[in-house]
């Protein structure tokens, strides 16, 4: 299988790579707010076509403006971070309602540091719960969450 001149990930059949959004095939996509300038990528979230100037780079991956600073890991972006524990396992079974993989951080207990797991000990000790999801289902996870908000 071919690699990806930008990541060196192997690729399958696609126009972008799906780890780092380096757009494989030129010619093929056209910037999104630049019609008449071919993508150089697309961002690996929500996969808007960008053109050099659109392109934010980071890490040897590509974001749109948008997404710029989302927190990603490996082939994951942070979707939802709080510090508190209730809320967290709520919003858990939500996305694997939906049929999204979570992966978290600081998921666990802080009890065993000595703390009660409260918003305030967590917030004092910067240990927020964080789920990361695959980047493909980042951006039906960020619209879930914001029809939370809403409510
Ligand atoms: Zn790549
Ligand atoms: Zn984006
Ligand atoms: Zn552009």
């Amino acid at each position: 299988m071919p690699y990806c001149p930008n990541c060196k990930t192997e690729y399958t059949e696609n126009d972008f790579c799906i780890h780092c959004g380096a757009v494989l095939h030129e010619k093929k996509l056209q910037c999104k707010a630049h019609s008449a300038r071919g993508a150089v990528a697309v961002c690996v979230l929500c996969h808007r076509p960008l053109c050099s100037d659109c392109a934010n780079k980071r890490d040897s991956r590509f974001f749109c403006n948008d997404h710029e600073k989302v927190e990603v890991e490996e082939d994951w972006a942070l979707v939802f971070q709080s510090v508190d524990f209730f809320e967290a396992a709520i919003v858990r079974s939500k996305l694997e309602g939906y049929g999204i993989s979570v992966s978290a951080q600081n998921e666990h207990s802080i009890a065993y540091l000595g703390f009660m797991d409260t918003p305030i000990g967590r917030t004092n000790l910067e240990h927020p719960v964080k789920f990361f999801v695959p980047f493909d289902q980042y951006l039906l996870a960020s619209q879930l969450l914001a029809e939370d908000e809403k409510l």
